[in-house]
């Protein structure tokens, strides 16, 4: 008779730190569900935009739509490429709530925040996610940006705050709108509940997916005007400028 349950295997796992690459299925001794192979093989993301993160075809440049118009927010952070796996993995987290995919990118992503802070990347004071509308928070039951900005702000050591901006309209209909009609769009979409809890603050924003800069840019205005004195971007991914 065995008295004790046969844990041999987890605790095998446990001591050698022995994970499963979410990516490949091969064992990993990375200390994170990605082996060395696979992690290496993501577009990680290093020509770009000084300020908005746009991929360019050079280091150190502003990219035309900065240039023209400076957005309200300093610099963009993204980790990756909105390219394969990362746009089947963001998809899979996003979409079909498959949370250790979603975990991993964060864990990923606070790496290399770590990595630009400790290069003398200010740290923000505050995380705030961008919020989803309360119909698609309804629907979908969670909200992608506000899981990311939690992880980061445990692996980071950064508060989070998901409640100082509340997305009072769903932006849905972008399409077909004009330049100035989509700004306005967004603008009435988003309002700061507590502008006393950014005044003076170094914000940094959090969304998934980065792509316009639109969002991100009405939302750091907002913070601006009631007083933040910088905004950041953290995100997973940049998408490259649309074609055409
Ligand atoms: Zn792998
Ligand atoms: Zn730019």
């Amino acid at each position: 008779m065995r008295c004790q349950p046969h844990y041999g295997h987890q605790v095998y796992i446990w001591l050698k730190n022995v994970q499963i690459c979410l990516l490949c299925d091969e064992q990993t001794d990375t200390g994170f569900p990605i082996c060395t192979a696979c992690e290496t093989e993501l577009p990680w993301l290093i020509d770009q935009c000084e300020r908005c993160a746009l991929p360019l075809p050079m280091t150190g440049l502003t990219c035309a739509q900065c240039t023209r118009r400076a957005p309200a927010f300093n610099e963009v952070i993204a980790a990756w490429l909105y390219d394969f796996p990362i746009d089947a993995l963001v998809t899979r987290f996003k979409h079909q709530a498959k949370w250790p995919l979603g975990r991993l990118m964060a864990e990923l992503l606070g790496q290399s925040l770590q990595h630009r802070f400790e290069e003398g990347l200010a740290r923000p004071d505050i995380m705030i996610p961008v919020p989803l509308g309360r119909k698609r928070l309804r629907q979908r039951g969670y909200n992608q940006a506000a899981m990311l900005a939690n992880w980061l702000g445990r692996q980071l050591q950064l508060p989070v705050n998901e409640r100082l901006i509340d997305r009072v309209k769903e932006t849905p209909a972008q399409q077909g709108l004009d330049a100035r009609a989509r700004k306005r769009n967004l603008r009435e979409a988003f309002v700061l509940v507590e502008p006393a809890g950014v005044r003076g603050k170094h914000v940094a924003l959090i969304d998934d997916v980065l792509t316009t800069g639109s969002t991100a840019d009405t939302i750091a205005r907002l913070l601006v005007e009631a007083g933040a004195n910088r905004v950041d971007v953290y995100c997973l991914a940049r998408t490259p400028k649309p074609e055409g």
